[in-house]
């Protein structure tokens, strides 16, 4: 899967190497390779629901949380979700922004599983661990990803909050 990810140098300010992953997800048994391995490791751990961030993070969530019969649930940017909402601010690698759950969407779940498609600094995946620690007795089971950057940080970030991480490859 690796060899289909495409690097764009400079994009999308000059410094960054942005892993493309389009032309991963436009072959249609590589998508499926993709939905399989990064459901695996979660398919024997009690999970109720997938906080998946949006907007890449959707795209391979709700295929995962089909096929782990768990809920879905959007981490979204401001101004996306209609009903009242928790949020945290955060930088990325490149600028800073804000991230929304609705304050009733875990009512129901308590074993919670992250996806994203790229882990670099961890920015993004501690926005959501931090938005799930706002919730009453939640238990964040892990964080998956497509990609990881160890260089960046971010595994070892989620992993001194005793956030277990899965990615498929690192660049
Ligand atoms: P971070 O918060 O630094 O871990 O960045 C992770 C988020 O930013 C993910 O949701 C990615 O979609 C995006 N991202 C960060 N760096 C890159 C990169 N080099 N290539 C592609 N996407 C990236």
């Amino acid at each position: 899967m690796k060899e289909f990810v495409r690097t764009i140098v400079d994009y999308p300010i000059k410094g960054i190497q942005f892993r493309d992953i389009t032309t991963l997800l436009q072959k249609a048994d590589l998508y499926k390779q993709l939905i399989d391995e990064m459901t695996e490791p979660w398919a024997k751990t009690q999970i109720d629901a997938i906080v998946s961030i949006e907007a890449r993070g959707f795209i391979m969530a709700g295929a995962i949380a089909y096929k782990l019969d768990t809920a879905f649930i959007p981490m979204r940017k401001p101004d996306k979700l209609p009903g009242e909402t928790f949020k945290v601010k955060f930088d990325l690698e490149y600028g800073t922004t804000e991230m929304h759950l609705h304050k009733d969407a875990l009512d129901d779940h308590k074993n919670i599983l992250i996806i994203d498609d790229l882990l670099a600094t961890g920015g993004t995946a501690l926005a959501a661990v931090k938005l799930i620690q706002m919730f009453k007795n939640k238990n964040i089971v892990g964080a998956g990803f497509i990609i990881n950057l160890p260089n960046l940080g971010g595994e070892n970030l989620l992993n001194n909050m005793k956030v277990k991480t899965h990615s498929l490859m690192e660049f």
